[in-house]
């Protein structure tokens, strides 16, 4: 089921890409182990065979045969853009859905005929480690150009998330979604989901959702935002 956003509760496929050009403080993928990957071949059984990675085209369009009544495939990670060479070439029944933190915009170019849904990530840049003040302005332009190649169509949607989390400075929402908004259909502004190791305070998620709650107010200015936070946590699927 997809657990975030505007097609929360729509039933997919998911194929997840294996590494980023990112490093995020709230990052929930392990990376480890590109040797193999996990194939769960009844859904929602949890158990998973063992396949040898990198998995070809072919093996990937068969494995995803058996999975029927989808509304769509989502391509994440990772950052699948990454791969923008092999989605381009991949023949699925069902449409894709690219879930992507859209700062690679010569990968994006390549897959502006292919992809029917997108779940573009602005990444706000206190929350990205090892970015430096010099970085800031080229990540927002990267970010921005993702949107424009990638925009909503007659035969496309596209939308924005941000993930909100406890340290986020949101002085650079306002701007950014300025630029993001004649791109998109709608903005999720996505609350951190506090992790078991580094639980929140009652104190401080109450402070969450009043700066949420502001933001999303100035937000509605500029375009239709709403609050949706990762259902997917709530009943402990994967
Ligand atoms: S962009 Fe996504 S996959 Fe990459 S580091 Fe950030 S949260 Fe993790």
């Amino acid at each position: 089921m997809q657990g975030e956003g505007p097609y929360v509760g729509t039933r997919q496929a998911f194929v997840r890409f294996s590494g980023c050009n990112l490093n995020c403080n709230y990052c929930d993928t392990d990376f480890a182990n590109p040797g193999t990957c996990d194939y769960e071949q009844v859904e929602g059984s949890g158990s998973f065979e063992k396949i040898k990675n990198p998995v070809s085209i072919s093996q990937l369009e068969s494995m995803l045969q058996p999975f029927k009544k989808l509304h769509s495939v989502s391509l994440t990670g990772g950052e699948p853009l990454l791969y923008a060479d092999f989605i381009e070439k991949l023949n699925l029944a069902s449409p894709l859905y690219l879930e992507s933190n859209m700062t690679l915009p010569e990968q994006a170019r390549k897959l502006d005929e292919k992809v029917t849904y997108v779940s573009g990530d602005f990444k706000l840049p206190e929350s990205l480690r090892g970015i430096g003040p010099e970085a800031r302005e080229a990540h927002l332009k990267n970010t921005v150009e993702c949107f424009r190649l990638l925009r909503k169509n007659n035969s496309r949607d596209c939308f924005c998330k941000i993930v909100i989390d406890r340290n986020a400075e949101l002085e650079s929402v306002n701007p950014a979604v300025e630029a993001i908004a004649p791109y998109v259909s709608c903005v999720i502004l996505q609350p951190e989901t506090p992790i078991g190791r580094d639980p929140m305070s009652p104190r401080s998620i109450q402070a969450s959702v009043q700066r949420i709650m502001e933001l999303q107010k100035s937000l509605l200015e500029i375009i239709d935002t709403r609050v949706i936070p990762q259902t997917h946590r709530m009943w402990g699927c994967l």
